[in-house]
């Protein structure tokens, strides 16, 4: 979804072809349309790289949370070349060490154990959205 409000932007790496890719998208999706659905929203990190005016206009100087599969960081850096100001950078590699020998499933289905992953980092999540909501904007 994209508006101009000044809900919080959560924005996961494209990711294809890979589980951690899958992973941020859902951790995307689970926390701005169910955990945080009135503080946040999703935005779509294709338009942000091909369209770097037009996305620039919706979040130049408001907060985001980028949600990045691999150290690339593509989110995190996309963001902040349109002038999105990164309050979290995520990486989901990160919550795979602590889950060493995790079986989480493909770049296209999730095992249970790969969507207990995405509920932990969700979760962690949704609570760094509900503390920059509360700061205002
Ligand atoms: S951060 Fe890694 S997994 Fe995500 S789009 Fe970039 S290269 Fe792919």
């Amino acid at each position: 979804m994209i508006s101009m409000s000044n809900k919080i932007k959560v924005i996961p790496c494209s990711g294809m072809g890979k589980v951690l890719g899958l992973v941020s998208r859902e951790v995307a999706l689970k926390v701005a349309n169910e955990l945080c659905a009135h503080q946040s929203e999703n935005m779509c990190l294709a338009f942000v790289s091909t369209d770097g005016e037009a996305s620039g206009k919706l979040i130049k100087g408001k907060k985001c949370i980028t949600i990045d599969g691999c150290p690339k960081m593509c989110a995190a850096k996309n963001v902040a070349n349109v002038g999105g100001i990164v309050k979290e950078e995520y990486r989901v590699i990160d919550a795979f060490r602590k889950h060493k020998g995790a079986k989480a499933g493909t770049a296209t289905e999730l095992t249970e154990e790969g969507w207990e992953i995405v509920d932990e980092i969700a979760d962690e999540l949704a609570k760094k959205v509900k503390e920059l909501s509360k700061e205002g904007n």
